[in-house]
């Protein structure tokens, strides 16, 4: 990103990203604390995201993972009483300067929930109606087929794309969120337990589409699966809570080193299933 200041940078258009020359933090967390009200849910949270990699984080739950995932997107704001302190550097400019407009930020920066949520509309309305909002002036045809193409969706419902999104199946509707996603050109995306709703199948495709997705994205993924955090991810943080349930990142590192190779004895009980 060029501009001076990430409020410029995002009014302008979105490049595709290059291929990574070397490895170059996307993200950055530092020192980050969030709060519910006087509730300390995470603490002393610092970290990088690399681009282009598939980052997973793992944990018991109510450690903090969708908690650190929502404020990488300022998705925290909307929820009220939360507060952070810290820094979220997205491409070294801070996420939260006043100048930033949120709505923007969502945008570079897109989420997939745990539940599919497409629109009660056509599975053509679902890609078009982001870009629209986003006054998009390009071909629309084209959009919603290369959106669909790229969640690897489009040979399933091109015949049918007036069709209400509701008809799908699970993973249909969730691969349809994802090209929601991507038809508004996101840099990274955060996904929140995509696949934790549906069937091994349809679970099955989300995992190689992840894996396909990372030569154009950069991806965090929360997951409560470490078969898949192990399959798909370049890069896996563990995350714990304390005695008065603050959770903190215990430990964070290439995937195959924290489950080969666990640093701390928690990660070591966590990844072999004696909690969680
Ligand atoms: P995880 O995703 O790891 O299960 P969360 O980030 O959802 O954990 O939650 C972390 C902590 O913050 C938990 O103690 C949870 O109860 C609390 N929390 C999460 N969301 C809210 C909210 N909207 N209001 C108040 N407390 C919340
Ligand atoms: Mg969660």
């Amino acid at each position: 990103m060029k501009a001076s200041n990430l409020a410029e940078a995002l009014y302008q258009d979105t490049e595709p990203t290059p291929l990574a020359q070397e490895q170059k933090p996307v993200l950055e967390l530092r020192n980050v604390n969030i709060r519910y009200g006087t509730f300390l849910a995470v603490k002393a949270v610092s970290m990088e995201i690399m681009q282009q990699q598939v980052t997973a984080f793992i944990g018991p739950s109510g450690c903090g993972k969708s908690t650190v995932l929502r404020s990488f997107n300022r998705m925290n704001d909307m929820i009220r009483g939360s507060t952070i302190t810290g820094s979220v550097l997205f491409n070294d400019h801070d996420l939260y300067a006043k100048d930033v407009d949120p709505v923007l930020v969502r945008r570079r920066i897109g989420m997939v929930f745990q539940k599919p949520n497409p629109f009660p509309k056509s599975i053509y309305e679902n890609i078009a109606w982001g870009a629209r909002i986003n006054g998009f002036k390009g071909d629309y045809d084209a959009l919603v087929e290369t959106s669909l193409r790229s969640a690897a969706l489009w040979t399933e419902v091109k015949d049918k794309l007036k069709q209400n999104a509701l008809s799908l199946s699970g993973g249909q509707q969730q691969r349809l969120c994802i090209a929601r996603t991507i038809a508004v050109q996101p840099e990274v995306i955060l996904m929140d337990e995509p696949a934790s709703a549906l069937d091994p199948i349809a679970t099955g495709r989300i995992e190689e589409l992840i894996l396909e997705l990372k030569s154009r994205y950069t991806i965090i993924i929360v997951t409560h699966n470490m078969g898949q955090a192990s399959r798909i991810s370049d890069q896996t943080a563990f995350f714990m809570v304390d005695e008065k349930r603050t959770g903190y990142l215990q430990e964070y590192a290439p995937t195959e080193q924290l489950f080969l190779n666990p640093v701390h004895k928690k990660t070591e009980e966590y990844i072999s299933g004696k909690f969680g």
